[in-house]
């Protein structure tokens, strides 16, 4: 039977032989420090070596004595704590982590020999593990640390069951370990990004879940092949090679790459993968994380045609249409050809889309492009520039000629109505044209040379194409002069008012004045307001303007009101930039009241083409002027177009025949036809005519013999200042 020496010789070679195998030179019991105990996983090891010390002893049947200096160094310097319970659950024994960990600190002696549950924080652990079979392990968590406890009979000579040892082994950070991996394992298969792990010899390993969704191949498939499985063909032998050198020097590669799916289908993947080497430097693995791109090229693709193009009608956008044309003349210039501009703005879009909604004005673009479209050849470029403007770029065998004639086709084909919801529309366009070299050095030119010649197209009654020719471009620099000087004009208050009598023949009374802008200082050739008023108009500049006029007016009236002049109305003409401004109505209320007269001495005039422009609109307009007295009358009547029934629903007051129609009276039998037409029609429906540019008695007595008295022209006075003005109302007005 061997002594209790030879049982400490026995564990003390365990010991060594468990550092051994941990890789450590055998110690000295006392060197035996926790951390390098638990350093390595402590239970497989410890716990073996010592299951196996107390089988022995049990096996040899001797009883073990732990009060032993030798032994008690061993186990207090155990990482693990160890206590000795005897059948009654009192503390037999107990090592120096024990004492810490479980007794609170306090001395050996006060805890041995007392029972378990009175000084134990543990006792409910230490006694159900206890209870358990020989060899039986537990796992619980004691202030706040994972432990283990296993717990081993140790019997009496007899071969009773007499006492139990119990060994608790933190395992808080194999635990955290366990954990980590779990998550780890968690992460890597529910991974969005596809995770491929091959080994050195590039033999896939494993595979995640992403790796199947994106490629299509199972797992199965996958682990054991070559990653090449999924080589598209797509890529240059230089490709990877280059790969592979980047993996080597830098251990890293990242890139996009077209695979294959399983199904034949192109994959572009955005990977990344990384070499990896154990502590000795050799490379063990590579692993490779690729992520699907497709929607991120498909969004890409569909990003890039945006920026380039026209969402509405698809076309070729101002970016790339200047694109193209900077590449045009590049090339016409090295090859010494030509390249022709086409810049089409459609007539009137604004009150389509005014009038019918921005819907249906969408729709109408959508089918001016299609109709475009078709006329172009497929070596041309159509785009929308924006609004309703579009250009047509013509590249090859191009000449004035076919520039011209593709320019007369479209204006042709635009005499076509448009289909929208079923309802036909009628649009025209007017189409500026350019050549390069002959109309613009550069690509900025020609289009601003295109846009001049489209704008001369408008001016010259829209509906057709103008050619580009330098002048112009002077006539547009003219404009932009007449621009300037006009917005100062209107800022340092340089117009005036003239007035010019209208006259009642049959008591040769002035009944009436129509103010008529001048401008004094202004630039040669802005005698007649006509060659300022339509600039004014287009600018917009006309509404303050305007204002001013009607303000200007008004005063007047109220001053010679206060003189003792009076007059029935003045009259003022108003344009019909003005007439839309939505506050219009209010605006000139607010300006009767500002400077005291009556809305019943205030006329507006009106062309016919006002009026028709937007029906709805003036209805409303003259509806509310009405309510406040104010009169109308149509200026100019016969040159536009009006429908009857408009001007019988209208409140209208007066129509003045245009001097167009007077000029040839009576010589004209024409003319004396339409003038007595229009004095028949004023009659029929109730409203006054006035005559406008008499000059003659003649003209005088044959309109009059038709029945119209009130008569406006040089026969009675031009149009005169204010004071002039006053003077001839007091001396009788009518020529003798
Ligand atoms: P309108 O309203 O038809 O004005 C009548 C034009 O005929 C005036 O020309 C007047 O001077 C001219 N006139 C009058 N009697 C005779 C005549 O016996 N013979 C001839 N040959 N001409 C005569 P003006 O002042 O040059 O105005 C031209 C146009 O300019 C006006 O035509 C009107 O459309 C516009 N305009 C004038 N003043 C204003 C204004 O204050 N505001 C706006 N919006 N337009 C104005
Ligand atoms: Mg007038
Ligand atoms: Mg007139």
């Amino acid at each position: 039977m061997p002594s209790k020496e030879d049982a400490f010789r026995y564990i003390r070679a365990k010991i060594d032989e468990l550092l051994t195998v941990m890789g450590t030179q055998p110690l000295r019991p006392e060197e035996l420090d926790d951390e390098t105990l638990i350093e390595l996983d402590p239970i497989g090891i410890v716990s073996g070596a010592f299951s196996q010390v107390i089988a022995h002893l049990n096996e040899t049947n001797h009883r073990l004595n732990l009060a032993t200096d030798e032994i008690r160094a061993i186990l207090d310097a155990l990482g693990a704590a160890v206590v000795v319970l005897d059948l009654d659950e009192r503390i037999d024994d107990c090592n120096r982590r024990a004492l810490d960990w479980l007794f609170g600190g306090v001395e050996r002696e006060r805890i041995v020999g007392r029972y378990a549950d009175e000084v134990c924080d543990a006792s409910g652990e230490l006694l159900a593990v206890r209870k358990a079979a020989d060899g039986a392990s537990h796992e619980v968590c004691l202030h706040g640390h994972d432990v283990q406890i296993v717990a081993s009979r140790i019997l009496d000579e007899a071969g009773r069951h007499a006492r139990t040892v119990m060994l608790f082994v933190d395992i808080t950070r194999q635990k955290q370990n366990e954990r980590h991996l779990q998550l780890y394992a968690e992460v890597f298969s529910h991974l969005g990004e596809g995770i491929l792990i091959t080994d050195a010899d590039s033999r896939i390993v494993e595979v995640n879940a992403a790796v199947s969704r994106i490629t299509g191949f199972p797992r199965e498939e996958l682990v054991g092949a070559r990653p090449s499985l999924l080589n598209s063909g797509l890529h240059e032998p230089a490709f990877f090679r280059d790969m592979w050198q980047a993996l080597h020097r830098d251990g890293y590669w990242q890139g996009e790459i077209f695979d294959r799916a399983r199904d034949g289908r192109m994959l572009p993947l955005l990977q990344t993968i990384s070499a990896v080497r154990d502590p000795a430097g050799r490379l063990t693995h590579y692993i490779s994380v690729m992520t699907d791109i497709t929607s991120i090229k498909e969004t890409q693709t569909r990003l890039d045609f945006l920026a380039h193009h026209d969402v509405l009608t698809g076309l070729p956008n101002r970016l790339l249409f200047g694109d193209r044309l900077h590449h045009a003349i590049e090339r016409a210039r090295r090859d010494g050809l030509a390249v022709a501009l086409l810049f089409i703005d459609l007539d009137h879009f604004k009150n389509i889309n005014g009038s019918l909604g921005h819907q249906v004005g969408d729709q109408l673009l959508v089918e001016v492009a299609n109709r475009l479209r078709g006329l172009v050849r497929q070596s041309d470029t159509l785009a929308r520039l924006g609004g309703d403007e579009f250009v047509v770029l013509m590249e090859s065998r191009v000449s004035h000629a076919t520039a011209s004639k593709l320019a007369d086709k479209m204006v042709t084909a635009f005499r076509q109505p448009f289909v929208v919801n079923g309802a036909d529309l009628y649009i025209g366009c007017s189409i500026g044209v350019t050549l390069f070299p002959d109309d613009g050095a550069d690509a900025v030119a020609l289009l601003k040379n295109a846009d001049t010649a489209m704008y001369r197209a408008k001016e010259a009654g829209r509906d057709g194409q103008v050619r580009y020719s330098a002048e112009l471009s002077e006539m547009a620099h003219s404009k932009i002069a007449l621009d300037h000087a006009l917005r100062a004009a209107v800022r340092d208050g340089r117009f005036v008012l003239h007035y010019q009598p209208i006259v009642d023949i049959r008591s040769g009374r002035v009944v009436s004045c129509e103010a008529l802008i001048r401008w004094p200082d202004g630039p040669a050739g802005s005698e007649c307001p006509n060659s300022f008023i339509p600039l004014a108009e287009e600018t917009r500049l006309i509404v303050p303007l305007g204002e001013w006029i009607l303000r200007e007016a008004l005063g007047q009236m109220r001053a010679w009101q206060t003189a003792g002049l009076t007059l029935d109305y003045i009259s003022v003409n108003i344009s019909a930039v003005q007439l839309a401004q939505a506050d219009f109505p209010d605006r000139v209320i607010a300006l009767l009241h500002e400077c005291g007269v009556a809305g019943e001495q205030l006329q507006i005039e009106l062309t016919e083409n006002v009026l028709m422009r937007d029906i709805e609109l003036c209805s409303w307009v003259l509806t509310q002027l009405r309510e406040h007295g104010i009169r109308v009358a149509i200026d100019d009547f016969g040159t536009g177009y009006s429908s009857l029934t408009y001007l019988k629903q209208l409140p209208i007051d007066n129509l003045k025949i245009d001097r167009s129609f007077v000029r040839d009276i009576p010589g004209d039998p024409n003319d004396c036809a339409i003038a007595g037409a229009v004095i028949g029609l004023a009659r029929a429906l109730g409203l006054d005519a006035i005559a406008e540019g008499i000059e003659s008695q003649e003209q005088e007595d044959y309109l009059a013999g038709m029945g119209c008295s009130l008569m406006q022209g040089h026969r009675y006075a031009h149009a005169l200042p204010a004071d002039d003005f006053a003077r001839l109302v007091a001396a009788p007005a009518v020529p003798a």
